[in-house]
């Protein structure tokens, strides 16, 4: 069998990008599996959910917005710290920049290297690289929960932690009144999971449980389609589940009999391939995915810090 190419570099074919009114001042821009992003309206400024790879990529995604919305972006959420959705900030010239404190920590510490590392797997999304003024910064972080009164009668933005999962410091934007949740990477719909940063076993249990019990009408993951109506959203979140859980049991077996690397690769590979194996990023994620769970089988606490030359190692070993 010939060699893959590396990650997602021969995924060159631009994806179409479709803004969805969710309800009165709600927007989401999903992608074909693409990073998802969003906006909520306040009564006078916007909240924008995610900022894109780049400046250049972020300023296509406001040009839509402004179609439906001139007023301000005042709050920058940004769900976690991975580049292909934090390196866009500038280009919202957003008065605050929101995280969770340890996504503040995870950009100083790794993040130079995640830029790095995610701009060589996905080349497509880093749309006009050089855009990009340098690392994303915080202006404010919090721990376990705050909230933005959007004024009027529009209810309040809840922005709330929940455990580690997809990374440390994921947070999830919801909204109570519309009954709206923007879940970040915590959830995939129809999209295959990087979980190369992840705590799976977190994820799989307190996490999600917390994720769910919002029992959102609405829900907007960190990629594929917006999921609509409680059926739907439970999907999601389940199907997320499950592709942790199958992970964690198949890569399980092999450590604990004193297997290879590789061998939990291909059992973990033979286990979801039918199931998610047609969904964006399967292939590309499932080498770093495997390798982040089997550390955390050896007791490796934290994520090792992935760069470009890590990258292509374990691509190769795994992949090659
Ligand atoms: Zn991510």
């Amino acid at each position: 069998m010939a060699a893959k190419p590396f990650a997602s570099s021969a995924d060159t074919d631009a994806k179409e990008q479709t803004l969805e009114v969710l309800a009165d001042g709600v927007y989401a821009l999903t992608a074909e599996g693409d990073p998802n992003v969003g906006a909520i309206e306040g009564e006078d400024f916007v909240v924008a959910f995610e900022a894109l790879a780049t400046p250049t990529a972020a300023r296509e995604w406001l040009a839509k917005l402004r179609e439906h919305t001139d007023k301000p972006v005042r709050y920058l959420v940004l769900s976690h710290y991975h580049a292909v959705r934090v390196l866009g900030a500038s280009a919202f010239d957003a008065t605050v920049i929101l995280t969770h404190e340890k996504t503040h920590e995870l950009i100083r510490e790794r993040g130079e290297q995640d830029w790095a590392s995610e701009f060589g797997r996905m080349p497509r999304l880093a749309k006009d690289a050089d855009s990009v003024p340098g690392l994303t910064w915080p202006t404010q972080t919090f721990a376990d929960r705050t909230t933005i009164d959007l004024g009027g009668d529009r209810g309040e933005l809840v922005l709330e932690y929940f455990g580690r999962g997809h990374t440390e410091g994921d947070i999830v934007a919801w909204l109570p009144k519309q009954r709206i949740l923007f879940a970040g990477d915590l959830v995939e719909a129809q999209a295959a999971l990087y979980t190369g940063d992840a705590f799976h076993k977190d994820w799989a249990g307190a996490t999600l449980d917390r994720v769910k019990a919002l029992q959102a009408e609405m829900l907007v993951g960190g990629r594929g389609a917006v999921s609509r109506g409680r059926e739907e959203v439970d999907a999601a979140i389940e199907q997320t589940r499950d592709f942790l859980k199958v992970m964690i049991r198949e890569v399980g077996a092999v450590h604990e009999r004193g297997g290879t690397l590789k061998e939990a690769f291909e059992n973990t590979h033979a286990a979801l391939v039918d199931g998610y194996g047609h969904w964006p990023i399967f292939e590309h994620c499932l080498p770093f995915d495997v390798s982040r769970l089997w550390d955390e089988f050896s007791g490796i606490e934290r994520p090792v810090i992935w760069t470009a030359e890590r990258d292509r190692e374990v691509w190769d070993l795994l992949q090659g």
